[in-house]
């Protein structure tokens, strides 16, 4: 049984002042799902929430929740909630007033207030937290207080726009598990802005890359991982990024193509037998790791990982191996082909 996607964005194209914004974004978001909106900054994430959200309105192209046209229908008609970078929430109200504040200007009656607030509470960990100011709160804290007014709207939508960046490493690592598994229990569908790949790779069913505003490509993690469909994928996904090396430099592959290959697919082997001889650029500790960067003339984010503390000195050559299996073969243009 096919279901009819739960949000649908078609052609989708935004403007300003003739300044593209975003074009020809068509995407379909199913129910319970997961999707991330992930690029380099000024690429047109947020225009494309905003769209959806009704904070702005398309200048091309049709959006659709649940079925129903939602292209210039006001943000308070399309039954959902948003959740934003500045947790925007009023300083001057307790936390348990802050999360209910949606529920008291619709007039929600006060013991469902007090269930839904008692609830949100509960899901986000705030239980004891409902007197506190927002200033006596981490910022952390402070960003679930925002999670859980997003919960108690009880919208089946949720957009978020950059929500852990004013968090700090450690923070974002569990309030990113937090978020994932809300959605998960909820069975929510999430559409989250972020520039960072290991935050949308970690979290998303499906990932959708942008740059310039227009679409890379769609899919699954994994998907963008091992199939980039072009060399912009393959270098923002992952970390290490994918190295390209000039396809004259592998014998087989011709003139004028990148081959892409991933640090994991290359091995260190003794002088003699490598297929490209490089020189250590750099070694950098990552604890279960060590990565070595390396230089070759004609290539780019050439990197080799070495089990645990593994440094080695700079300058020094080394030769390098990897199977033809774990190439990926891009045009002049920088697009994916099927390798020779
Ligand atoms: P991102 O969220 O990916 O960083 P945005 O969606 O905010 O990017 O911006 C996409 C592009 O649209 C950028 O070039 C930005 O300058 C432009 N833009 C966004 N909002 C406006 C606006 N209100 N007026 C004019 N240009 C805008
Ligand atoms: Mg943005």
């Amino acid at each position: 049984m096919t279901q009819d996607p739960f949000v649908q964005l078609k052609d989708v194209g935004k403007r300003w002042n003739g300044q593209l914004g975003v074009e020809g974004i068509t995407l379909d978001i199913p129910e319970g799902s997961f999707t991330a909106l992930l690029g380099p900054s000024g690429c047109g994430k947020s225009t494309t929430l905003r769209l959806l959200a009704g904070l702005e309105w398309p200048d091309q192209g049709q959006i659709l929740i649940d079925g129903k046209d939602v292209t210039t229908s006001a943000a308070s008609d399309r039954n959902l909630s948003m959740v934003f970078q500045s947790y925007a929430l009023f300083p001057h109200l307790s936390v348990a007033e802050n999360v209910v504040f949606g529920l008291k200007v619709r007039r929600v009656p006060k013991a469902e207030r007090q269930k839904k607030l008692h609830r949100a509470l509960e899901i986000t960990g705030l239980l004891g937290y409902e007197n506190r100011k927002p200033g006596e709160l981490s910022g952390g804290q402070r960003q679930r207080v925002a999670l859980a007014r997003a919960i108690v709207a009880g919208q089946r939508l949720c957009l978020m726009d950059e929500p852990l960046s004013n968090l700090d490493a450690k923070l974002r690592n569990s309030v990113r598990k937090d978020i994932k598994k809300l959605q998960r229990d909820l069975g929510i569908t999430v559409v989250y802005v972020t520039h960072d790949q290991t935050e949308a790779m970690s979290m998303a069913d499906t990932v959708v890359l942008m740059k310039d505003g227009y679409i890379q490509q769609v899919g699954a993690p994994e998907a963008l991982y091992n199939r980039p469909n072009n060399t912009f994928v393959a270098e923002f996904v992952g970390a290490p990024p994918m190295a390209l090396i000039d396809s004259g430099a592998i014998k087989g592959f011709g003139e004028g193509r990148k081959i892409g290959l991933r640090a994991e697919h290359i091995d260190i082997v003794p002088q003699g037998q490598g297929r490209l001889s490089c020189t250590v650029n750099e070694s950098e500790f990552l604890g279960a790791e060590t990565l070595i960067g390396l230089n070759y003339a004609g290539a780019t984010g050439l990197s080799v990982l070495k089990p645990g503390m593994a440094m080695m000195p700079e300058g020094q050559p080394v030769e390098i191996n990897f199977s033809d299996d774990h190439l990926h073969v891009f045009n002049a243009a920088g697009e994916r082909i099927a390798a020779p």
